[in-house]
């Protein structure tokens, strides 16, 4: 009999994770995750899943982020008619994530579509909406970690968790090839693993000895300096006294769930302890606000020495829910913090901050996490000189800076760790979840020192492996790609387009006088002109 894996996503890539399990009696999804960054692959998030949705008898989720969870309510839309396990924190989280990602569909279509009526252009309709995102949630049932829970007849699974986000799994799964099958297959799905020493978060857990490893490769590549709680606050205090000195505000990209959270504890305590000036902190962001309830209500499950109700109950924190809330910050001048969503800055309220203030040098940015390929975060972090928000131009003039202290992720040697402790792994480790660089690096750690590099797999999008036999055999799937390798990997045009037009307007503003951009121009003009 044939068991199957099919990598749908999150292959070669960061994001949209999606791996399908096809077992002799049904089919196993193990995430749903939206598509996000590089165009080309968000564009798949409005084409078909290359399954059926009515066919897919159960999902299991590792975790809330919408990377992993984000198109759970257009599967449900379409037809999948079975139930999402989940974590009870992934569920509460989810309540509020899922139908927040709905209403950024729609209100960015809405946007689009003003764009494309102007353009002449065909109307396009949201992947899904706010509604359908509500309604998925009927489908999520609770699951306990470290309890077998029955999945399909003759699939088992087991949460463990991940210390990457509350609520957060890697999932052990057991898949017996047929009634009469002695040994069951034996698999572990990484979900996002933490890092060591997480605030928040316990360290990740998860039992030794399978047939394969499917294991996430984020941060494969990197290998972050040595942290502690101690060294954490003080980078982040070192960080806030000088945008304090600089004057103007300072804005925090922060991915609304956890980091924030994080975030809010270290600096609430800082200002208690008389570390850094005391000054409004602002959490504008709604996701943000509801997701800090949910850690309020889930403090037991989370770190016992930190009082996180009171941290949440200091009067520097203020939640501007409203909009109207929100656009009164925009009037403040001196020296404040804004946590605001998205953390890559590729949506949400942080857009607006951003546009009223890149182009002062009195402003600091504080990058807190991982900024995928093509996104405005990214632009920032490799020091562009001005980006495009909304459609118009902003120089950059403000500190743009980074700690890396708040990952939510493992680090290369810590995910190398991470898997030598799953040991044995009989047939095959797949690394998935990474850009190509981290998951090469990572394959480059790993390889001889813990497991054979014959037994090593890096799949790209679409691949399926039979995995019934002695070793994983790729299929051919030639004709079922929804995309070819090459454009997944890398940067697609619309990246390479803003670069170029950031580039040439850099050129023109920086020569001497008019005559001199005259001449540039005439050479790019001249340069299009042979290429026609
Ligand atoms: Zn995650």
């Amino acid at each position: 009999m044939s068991v199957t894996v099919r990598f749908c996503g999150a292959a070669q890539t960061v994001t949209g994770s999606c791996t399908l399990l096809q077992t002799p009696s049904g089919r196993v999804l193990v995430d749903c995750g939206l598509f996000q960054g590089q165009k080309a692959l968000k564009q798949l998030n409005y084409g078909a899943f290359p399954f059926r949705p009515a066919d897919i008898d159960q999902v299991l989720l590792t975790h809330a982020h919408i990377d992993h969870s984000g198109l759970l309510p257009k599967l449900v839309r379409e037809g999948f008619r079975g139930r999402i396990l989940a974590t009870r924190g992934t569920i509460d989280l989810c309540s509020w994530m899922l139908p927040d990602a709905g209403s950024i569909q729609e209100s960015e279509v809405a946007s689009l579509n003003r764009r494309n009526a102007a353009r002449g252009r065909s109307e396009v309709t949201p992947i899904y909406t706010q509604a359908d995102a509500i309604a998925s949630l009927q489908s999520f049932q609770p699951v306990d970690y470290e309890t077998w829970c029955d999945v399909i007849p003759g699939v088992r699974a087991r949460y463990w968790n991940a210390g990457h986000l509350l609520g957060s799994a890697s999932i052990e799964l057991e898949v017996a090839e047929d009634a009469a099958s002695a040994r069951p297959i034996r698999l572990l799905m990484s979900g996002d693993v933490g890092p060591d020493g997480k605030l928040l978060e316990p360290d990740p857990k998860a039992p030794s000895g399978f047939d394969y490893v499917i294991s996430e490769s984020t941060y494969g590549d990197r290998i972050r300096p040595p942290t502690s709680p101690e060294l954490r606050r003080q980078r982040l205090a070192a960080e806030v006294r000088d945008a304090a000195a600089a004057g103007g505000a300072l804005l925090i990209p922060a991915f609304a769930v956890e980091r924030t959270q994080e975030l809010i504890v270290d600096l609430i305590d800082l200002m208690d302890h008389g570390e850094i000036p005391t000054a409004p902190i602002f959490l504008d962001s709604p996701l943000a606000i509801h997701a800090t309830e949910v850690f309020r209500t889930h403090a037991a499950s989370l770190d016992p020495t930190i009082d996180i109700n009171r941290l949440f109950n200091s009067p520097n924190l203020r939640f501007t829910e409203t909009v109207d809330e929100s656009k009164s910050i925009a009037r403040l001048t001196g020296f404040h913090i804004i946590i605001a969503a998205s953390g890559m800055c590729d949506a949400g309220r942080i857009r607006h901050h951003l546009k009223r203030w890149l182009w002062s040098n009195r402003a600091t940015v504080l990058l807190v996490g991982y900024q995928a390929h093509g996104t405005l975060g990214r632009f920032l972090q490799e020091g562009a000189k001005a980006v495009r928000i909304q459609g118009e131009e902003i120089k950059v003039a403000a500190r743009i800076r980074m700690i890396d202290d708040y990952s939510g992720h493992a680090d290369g040697s810590e995910i190398a760790r991470w898997i030598a402790a799953r040991r044995p792994i009989e047939r095959g480790l797949f690394l998935v979840h990474g850009e190509e660089a981290a998951i090469a690096g990572l394959a480059d750690r790993v390889a001889e020192r813990i497991i054979p590099a014959a037994k090593l797999f890096q799949p790209v999008l679409d691949d399926i492996f039979e995995l019934s036999g002695a070793e994983p055999r790729l299929l051919d799937v030639t004709h079922r790609r929804r995309l070819a390798p090459e454009a997944v990997t890398h940067l697609d045009w619309h990246n390479d387009m803003s670069g170029l037009i950031l580039d040439i307007n850099e050129r023109i503003e920086a020569a001497a006088d008019d005559r001199a951009r005259g001449v540039i121009i005439r050479r790019l003009r001249r340069a299009l002109d042979a290429e026609g």
